[in-house]
């Protein structure tokens, strides 16, 4: 038997989402905020501390989206907080060089041996946009190779999802991006080096880089098949063409070293963001100095930023990476342990209730995709039954537990989350999963 839920009161988030639909495009400044994949009311929040987040009327949550990735070390980390404290007395931004870049710098250097040299950004969109304009100047190509389901924020090039077919080119995957800009690049099927061969072979010396998630978080998580990242490695090594890892989401996440180190990658560039940040917007592209130098002022490659480098992210970034290398051993193994508990968890009371669940995983990063098979590319991952995982959101958030609002994004642990969150996550799951079958 389930016991019924009774959802909590949401006056105050009701009355300000009415203000901000009057202000903002469906009420929100991201668009995956509105919980429209989901359906209910997004609440807003109010504060957060470690694992919890409070809402505008005093509900309390099990955060598993830790603000889309940054929040590894939980919310309102001691050490972040008195940093961000500590650098706005001494001013928010300069516009010119502070010491705090190079010190997050070296950090970023010797956690990622593949970057020689980097700039920071403001977001992760800019690191991935940059960099793909890097490559073109490196390579003097046009093309870009992406792979359906991965997403690299929301630049023009970069927008575009796959109709099928191996080699043909790309459709705008948002309006207002220019045909002529979205024929550029090739999206293709993950985890499938045949089509990556095929690409090649029909695009002879057009293909610049090839970019991708190293694991995939935004289709959900689709970890790599064992043999990819070193296939894609060989294949463009051998066409000319630069391979892109990026670790926007899971730089720090997936090891301290990411998915670069966890599978021994050799990328060209990295794109790093989110964690990277500890909370501020920080984005970051790095890798070969021969490359890196190719940027302005040194060479013929625009690339700007007002903000890059800001003090106050500089400094959120310092303390959350200083605090990640510094227990490494520890916190990675801890995450390891927690999300292990809590994904098979909630994977054995699905099949206790006869629910089809395939659950992916890599570290303190997974998914539970509402569907029966395995899920390794975004047409699998597309398989699943949306619907009900709409009805499992609504009733893991109306128990006090905010998965992220879409199926197909990856679902956070921070070192926050005990065995007391943990617990309380299977026990919310139990009952969410009756409410699933009850359509
Ligand atoms: C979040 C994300 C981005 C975009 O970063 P923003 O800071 O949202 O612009 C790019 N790539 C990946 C893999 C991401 O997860």
């Amino acid at each position: 038997m389930s016991r019924p839920i009774s959802a909590p009161a949401h006056s105050r988030s009701q009355a300000l989402q009415q203000r901000a639909e009057h202000l903002f495009p469906g009420g929100v400044n991201s668009p995956v905020r509105a919980f429209r994949a989901v359906g209910g009311a997004p609440p807003f929040l109010e504060s957060a501390q470690g694992a919890w987040l409070t809402d505008a009327d005093g509900n309390r949550y099990i955060d598993y989206f830790g603000s889309w990735g940054p929040m590894i070390l939980g919310h309102a980390f001691p050490p972040a907080v008195e940093a961000i404290e500590r650098t706005a007395r001494k001013s928010a931004s300069f516009g010119a060089s502070t010491e705090s870049e190079g010190d997050l710098a070296e950090r970023v250097v010797a956690c990622y041996p593949a970057i020689e040299k980097l700039r920071f950004v403001s977001s992760g969109t800019e690191a991935t946009m940059s960099a793909i304009r890097l490559a073109r100047a490196a390579t003097n190509r046009s093309v870009i190779v992406k792979f359906e389901g991965n997403y690299h924020g929301h630049a023009d090039g970069l927008l575009v999802k796959a109709g099928s077919g191996v080699a043909t080119f790309g459709i705008p995957g948002s309006a207002g991006v220019p045909e002529a800009v979205a024929h550029l690049t090739l999206a293709l099927p993950y985890n499938d080096l045949a089509a990556v061969e095929a690409a090649f072979a029909a695009h002879k010396g057009e293909i610049a880089a090839v970019i991708l998630e190293p694991v995939v978080g935004n289709a959900g998580c689709i970890p790599p098949a064992p043999g990819y990242l070193g296939g894609l490695r060989a294949i463009t090594r051998r066409e000319g063409a630069l391979l892109i890892a990026d670790e926007v989401m899971t730089g720090f996440r997936v090891s301290l070293g990411g998915a670069v180190q966890l599978y021994k990658m050799d990328p060209d560039l990295i794109t790093l963001g989110k964690i990277v940040g500890g909370g501020l917007p920080v984005g970051a592209f790095g890798g070969k100095r021969a490359i890196m130098d190719l940027l302005a002022p040194l060479g013929p490659v625009y690339q700007a930023g007002t903000l890059s480098g800001n003090p106050l992210a500089m400094a959120a970034g310092i303390a959350t990476v200083s605090y990640l290398q510094d227990h490494a051993a520890e916190i990675y193994p801890q995450l390891e342990a927690a999300s292990k508990a809590v994904f098979e968890g909630v994977a054995a009371e699905a099949v206790k209730a006869g629910v089809p669940l395939t659950t992916n995983r890599v570290g303190s990063m997974g998914t539970w995709f509402f569907a029966s098979g395995p899920v390794t590319n975004y047409d699998e991952a597309a398989k699943s039954d949306t619907a009900a995982f709409g009805r499992f959101h609504r009733a893991m958030l109306d128990q006090g537990v905010w998965l992220p609002p879409s199926q197909f994004e990856a679902a956070f642990l921070s070192a926050a989350h005990g065995k007391a969150e943990i617990d309380a996550t299977i026990e919310a799951a139990r009952t969410a999963l009756q409410a699933v079958l009850t359509a």
